[in-house]
């Protein structure tokens, strides 16, 4: 076993952090830091990130994708700033899913923008009344000759605001019992609806918005011709996107461990740095070990999907842990600071507050540890 990265591996990191540098931190800085990003803004970065491969890592390069293994996805990712990643994430994760469940001509009319970063793509599942359990939307969708009429409402949804194409997760109307869950693509060309912006905790720069579909008119050939893959191709993508957003509490992390241990190299209390203080240096060795732990638990599941391994259990192991082990992590790197660790100028607290946002998406930490205890028992605690 060897845990450095290979030369390719690590030109992938460099071309990431300076994509970073020149092209990411510039706008998130000259934008304000507690308002959604403008899309045009996006769209500027996400045509930087289409060079990474950020938009659709998960798709073959012989279609047009970057064909990137998960392990080197994670390993680009982890270097983006998390309310970046957050736009990212979820619009690769749906070419991603128009590109294992749509037909041909869908993914002939939707892919080749999504993967250049000219349009941005989400996924709409969670609705006010539904979370945890996808499989009970509530969207219905109906049939009115060429036309598809949706009805109902979204909410939690990263990038709804400022899409082009939105994945709905929604259900055919059959009082008989034969309702199914189906997919629908719908595009704010073509199709009305109303979509208004949440203010959230955290990780403010990443849009996230609720969704009012009423009576919305959408052409017939945008139904994903239903194979009755909708659930296992949600799971699929998730596998992944659980260590990815595990990598995104790192980049977090790993910001609060810089700043921590370089105060505590400046810093005199008693005459004294208080880095020499046996109690401070405890903090720091914890706020390292986390990091560490952090990062190789997520490297760890990325890899076992890469060597197409069953990885519900580290996959869902990975997030959990992570972004817990960072929470507390950053919670160290304030105290460490004292007063200033609680000011809105240093940013720590914002540190604090991005990575209690991630714990939501793509499982709760109570449904992560289900997913693991069911992988280790064979026994579903979500259904008798
Ligand atoms: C930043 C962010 C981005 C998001 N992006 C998207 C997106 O792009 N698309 C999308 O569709 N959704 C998105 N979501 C929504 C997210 O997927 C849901 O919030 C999440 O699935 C949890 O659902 P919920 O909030 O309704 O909580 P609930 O499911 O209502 O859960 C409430 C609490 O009950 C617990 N719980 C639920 N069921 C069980 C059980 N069986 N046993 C024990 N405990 C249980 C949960 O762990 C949680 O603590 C996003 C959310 C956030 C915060």
């Amino acid at each position: 076993m060897d845990f450095s990265l290979t030369g390719e591996q690590q030109m992938m990191v460099d071309a990431a952090q300076r994509l970073v540098q020149k092209d990411i931190q510039p706008i998130l800085d000259g934008n304000d830091r507690d308002k959604a990003l403008p899309k045009s803004a996006i769209l500027k970065i996400m045509e930087k990130a289409a060079h990474l491969g950020l938009t659709a890592a998960r798709i073959p390069e012989e279609r047009g994708g970057a064909g990137l293994r998960m392990l080197e996805y994670g390993l680009i990712s982890e270097q983006i700033p998390p309310s970046v990643a957050l736009i990212l994430q979820p619009h690769e994760a749906t070419a991603t899913r128009i590109y294992f469940g749509y037909n041909t001509e869908q993914k002939e009319r939707f892919l080749a923008d999504l993967i250049a970063g000219r349009r941005i793509a989400c996924t709409a599942s969670t609705e006010p009344d539904v979370g945890s359990d996808p499989r009970g939307v509530k969207t219905t969708v109906t049939e009115d000759g060429d036309e598809l009429i949706l009805n109902g409402r979204k909410q939690w949804i990263s990038n709804a605001t400022v899409c082009d194409v939105m994945n709905v997760v929604c259900r055919t109307a059959g009082g008989d019992g034969s309702s199914r869950v189906v997919r629908v693509l719908v595009e704010t060309t073509e199709s009305s609806f109303e979509a208004r912006e949440l203010d959230m905790l955290g990780l403010r720069q990443a849009p996230l918005g609720e969704v009012l579909f009423d009576n919305c008119r959408v052409p017939r050939r945008n139904l994903c011709a239903d194979n009755g893959d909708t659930a296992r191709l949600l799971t699929l993508t998730w596998l992944a996107n659980r260590p990815l957003v595990g990598l995104m509490a790192v980049n977090l992390a790993q910001k609060a461990l810089d700043a921590a241990r370089s105060y505590a190299g400046v810093r005199k209390q008693f005459g004294r740095l208080i880095g020499s203080f046996q109690l401070i240096q405890q903090d720091l060795a914890d706020i390292e070990t986390a990091v560490i732990t952090s990062r190789l638990i997520c490297y760890n599941a990325l890899a076992a999907i890469d060597r197409g391994e069953r990885a519900n259990g580290l996959s869902a192991m990975a997030k959990r842990y992570s972004v817990d082990s960072c929470d507390r992590a950053i919670a160290l790197a304030m105290r460490i600071h004292g007063a200033l660790g609680l000011s809105r100028e240093l940013g720590l607290e914002q540190l604090a507050r991005d990575v209690r946002t991630i714990s939501i998406p793509d499982g709760t930490p109570g449904i992560l540890t289900l997913i693991q205890g069911r992988e280790l028992t064979g026994i579903d605690s979500f259904r008798a």
